[in-house]
């Protein structure tokens, strides 16, 4: 978890999707893993997803349902952020084309090569082999920059973790503005020691990500929300929960 402390053995830490229930679309913010994936490809020892943790289900006790999703955001597209893309894909011609036109992947991934390896690992199917992207999402946008997707709903670009990697934040009316940080801070740990965690493509660049992401905190008076932290998971509303 920290770049300096080494390989500290096994760890269970949690991973968020965020839905933002917005009037100009309904936006997940990341997907987390998909549970056959992780079994079939890179093996890990011990993951855990119940039936009630995947995209569906957490959409269900939300009161919605995948179809309505407009648009999937990856932060980046490492095997935790977008195991659940299979389940939005109202873009996907002849599945369910309700949301065809809105229905665009924001991927805010480019060229990093563990995302390449991922792709080369994902179940294929049928008409899909062979596909040079995201077979889960036939459709998709590559962003650039800072954006505001939606009035008061902003991309940051916080690189470094991958070579592309966005933050979100979102301006909600009777609380502060909310900043999840995705894997440019795994724990609040990490923002207290200012120490990026292990495992980055370009540590230099993930340090100046976290400097970022606090300043902008700071501007914003914004809450950050850990991607990977225990400590902090339980006080964080989760589904049916909501911020508003
Ligand atoms: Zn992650």
């Amino acid at each position: 978890m920290f770049l300096d402390a080494g390989l500290t053995g096994a760890y269970r830490f949690p991973v968020y999707g965020v839905l933002v229930d917005h009037e100009e679309g309904r936006f997940v913010f990341d997907t987390g893993f998909d549970i056959e994936h992780i079994r079939n490809t890179v093996g890990w020892t011990d993951p855990e997803q119940t039936a009630e943790q995947t995209i569906p289900a957490q959409l269900h006790l939300a009161g919605f349902r995948p179809e309505e999703i407009s648009h999937v955001i990856n932060s980046h597209y490492h095997l935790d952020h977008c195991g659940g893309n299979k389940y939005c894909k109202a873009c996907d011609d002849g599945v369910s084309c309700l949301r065809a036109r809105n229905a665009t992947i924001a991927g805010a991934e480019r060229g990093d090569p563990v995302l390449r390896g991922e792709l080369r690992t994902r179940p294929s199917r049928g008409a899909d082999q062979g596909r040079a992207t995201d077979m889960f999402t036939p459709r998709f946008e590559t962003l650039k920059g800072d954006q505001e997707i939606a009035s008061g709903v902003f991309l940051f670009e916080t690189a470094g973790h991958t070579a592309g990697h966005y933050s979100l934040m979102v301006k909600l009316k009777n609380r502060r503005p909310m900043l999840f940080a995705a894997d440019a801070c795994y724990s609040r740990q990490n923002l207290d020691l200012m120490c990026i965690q292990a495992g980055n493509h370009d540590p230099a660049a993930a340090r100046g990500s976290l400097q970022r992401l606090k300043d902008l905190a700071e501007k914003h008076d914004a809450e950050i929300f850990f991607s990977h932290d225990a400590d902090s998971w339980p006080k964080y509303s989760r589904a049916p929960g909501f911020y508003s």
